[in-house]
């Protein structure tokens, strides 16, 4: 039986991976995906101290090569369910079932979408959640972002190095962001701020993105914006479908935890984003991740 299974190697698993193996623990870490979470789909990390501006995926191969620098191993096999049998636990996967004395959930959040009509059926196809990965399909041309959050600000800056032009709708008459990224954003020339705009319809032709119709949230009037892609990034939801029958979803969508991330069933922990907290950076998922390691770490 291994000591601890950690469910996501974002940069909080990762971080408590690191820590648990270097104390010793018998370590295995599961992810459907590369591991990084939103590392990879972000441009530049600004805010990681003492890190100058770093590409999203280049932290995520580092911190990748440390957590694994003490014997962890990794899975690339999302965790679908967690029995909890007392002093072990179980993690069901779609291949096998792992036991381990520990479970740290892990698992970030991801990406809201906009409800609207065909806002499936055209991803791929000129609705991207990613601007890192999809911004050079749209070289020259125009596109929307969608929200008012640092997300949104971020990405809409980073397509403005690519594409013609950048429409960002923002809902109210005020960004959430921070102001240090409003101000720079104040100072890209083919971004254009729609405010109080919400989308409305995804206009489409030959199954393609053609134009977006945004909604004056005053009056309700209509207006065509004609874009190739839309970029829609309009918050994050907690991913806990894993975690549904251990009963430890609060009300919010997120897990709580005390200081140790502790979670309400013993010997079943939580770090990073999908715990519930106020702050939700990179360096606070390693923070969370490097508690959670260094306490399990402790138990045995
Ligand atoms: P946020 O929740 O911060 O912002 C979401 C934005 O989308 C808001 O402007 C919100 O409007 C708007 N919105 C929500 N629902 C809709 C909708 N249905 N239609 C139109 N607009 C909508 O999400 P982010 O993804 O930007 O950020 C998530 C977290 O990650 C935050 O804590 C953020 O600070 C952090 N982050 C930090 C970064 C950094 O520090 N460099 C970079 C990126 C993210 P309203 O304001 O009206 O609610």
């Amino acid at each position: 039986m291994l000591d601890l299974i950690i469910i996501g190697a974002g940069p909080a698993g990762m971080s408590a991976c690191l820590y648990a193996s270097r104390a010793g623990l018998d370590v295995l870490i599961l992810d459907g995906s590369a591991p990084g979470g939103k590392l990879n789909v972000t441009a530049q990390i600004e805010n990681y101290p003492g890190l100058k501006p770093t590409p999203g995926p280049e932290i995520a191969f580092t911190m990748y090569e440390s957590a694994m620098n003490f014997g962890a191993k990794m899975a690339y096999e999302e965790a679908l369910d967690i029995k909890d049998h007392g002093d072990y636990k179980e993690v069901i996967t779609a291949k096998q079932t792992y036991q381990a004395k520990y479970v740290l959930i892990a698992t970030g959040t991801k990406e809201r979408q906009m409800n609207l009509e065909k806002e499936n059926e055209l991803v791929g196809r000129g609705i991207s959640y990613c601007a890192v990965c999809d911004g050079p399909f749209f070289k020259e041309q125009d596109v929307a972002v969608i929200g008012g959050g640092n997300s949104a600000l971020e990405e809409a800056m980073y397509l403005a190095t690519l594409c013609h032009k950048v429409h960002l709708v923002v809902r109210r008459d005020v960004f959430r962001a921070d102001k240090v990224i409003q101000d720079r954003l104040s100072k890209v020339e083919n971004i254009e701020v729609h405010f109080k705009r919400k989308p409305k319809e995804i206009l489409e032709q030959n199954q393609k993105v053609c134009g977006l119709l945004i909604e004056n949230s005053d009056d309700q009037t209509t207006e065509e914006l004609k874009v190739n892609g839309i970029f829609p990034f309009i918050g994050l939801d907690p991913m806990t479908q894993c975690a549904k029958s251990l009963n430890i979803v609060s009300e919010n969508g997120y897990i709580d935890a005390n200081e140790n991330m502790e979670t309400a069933v013993k010997g079943i922990f939580v770090a990073g984003d999908v715990r519930n907290k106020q702050l939700r950076q990179v360096v606070t998922a390693t923070n969370d991740g490097a508690i959670a390691g260094q306490y399990i770490a402790s138990l045995k």
